[in-house]
């Protein structure tokens, strides 16, 4: 449980750290809140030489809003997250989400960014972010680009994060009033990581569905946007027998994992009741 040696240094701005990370290339991570990184060092899962910590840099922190889309710093905790007045006005699931992650330690220590860099299929982020249309922002040596949430997460512990990026902010645009939005999970007992949870924001005019993104995290190697029961919910009216028949094409087709925790055949099953739950809830809330 003691990591292996490691240098230490403490970015004081994201163009510092990108210049750290193109000096010592594979040698060298970065540490924000360390609630993933530090677990897998001392289990010796990593063994990285040199720690660039961004948990300082002041650019990376704070939600700002810039009139189209939420912008939250990539190293904005969760906990900051549950309790903003401007995330629970302008995307209410992510505030939900934010307040479902982990524990209070977890919470106030644990950032959106590192949590989506460290990409954990069972992470909430990925579902929540895909489910909202969310972009983001990175910068590297040659300057910065945005990655549509729907192709960041592409393996188990993978991104579309080139060597030598970091994560700067996460772009979200603001649901329109007539929208709602829920996420649900069904808890793994002791992390409380999502043994299967599903976002979903619904456009709504009266009971009619004009616009529709469910997404699903847990389920496979990586968080996905489903799109059969996207389209089964979208222009439809959302009465009892249409939302059923989306929820029960739920992961359908998803190459669905088994573990210890839940077999291959009762993740397909909770991805369905969750689907329905998810949906009901974003119906309620719009
Ligand atoms: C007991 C426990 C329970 C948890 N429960 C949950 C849960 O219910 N749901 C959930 O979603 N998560 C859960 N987590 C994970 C938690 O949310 C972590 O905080 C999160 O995964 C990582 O964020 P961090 O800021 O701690 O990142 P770190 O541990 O510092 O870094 C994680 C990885 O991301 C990289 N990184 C960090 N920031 C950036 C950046 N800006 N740009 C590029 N790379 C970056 C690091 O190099 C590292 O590879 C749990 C963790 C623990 C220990």
């Amino acid at each position: 449980m003691i990591p292996a040696a490691f240098d230490y240094h403490k970015a004081s701005s994201v163009a510092e750290a990108v210049g750290l990370l193109e000096e010592h290339g594979m040698d060298a991570k970065i540490l924000a809140g360390g609630h993933s990184l530090i677990p897998a060092m001392k289990l010796r899962l990593n063994q990285p030489g040199i720690l660039i910590d961004i948990s300082g840099i002041s650019e990376l922190s704070g939600i700002k809003d810039d009139g189209r889309s939420l912008v939250i710093g990539a190293n904005t905790t969760h906990g900051a997250i549950a309790k903003s007045a401007e995330v629970a006005s302008s995307a209410p699931m992510l505030a939900a989400t934010a307040g479902v992650i982990g524990d209070v330690q977890i919470r106030n220590k644990g950032t959106i960014g590192g949590s989506i860099a460290h990409a954990d299929p069972a992470a909430d982020w990925p579902a929540a972010l895909i489910a909202c249309n969310a972009s983001i922002e990175v910068m590297g040596g040659s300057g910065s680009r945005t990655v549509a949430a729907t192709d960041f997460f592409v393996g188990i512990y993978e991104t579309a994060l080139e060597d030598g990026e970091v994560i700067v902010a996460i772009h979200v645009p603001k649901v329109p009033g007539t929208a709602g939005s829920a996420y649900e999970k069904f808890f793994q007992p002791a992390s409380r990581f999502a043994i299967v949870g599903c976002a979903a924001v619904l456009e709504m005019k009266d009971n009619f569905c004009t616009s529709a993104r469910v997404a699903f995290t847990g389920v496979a190697d990586t968080a996905f946007l489903d799109e059969k029961v996207s389209a089964a919910l979208e222009n439809q009216t959302l009465d009892d027998a249409t939302i059923k028949a989306a929820s029960e094409m739920a992961a359908s087709d998803a190459d669905i994992l088994g573990d210890h925790f839940a077999s291959e055949e009762y993740r397909q099953h909770l991805a369905k009741v969750f689907a329905e739950r998810a949906i009901r809830a974003a119906i309620a809330n719009a």
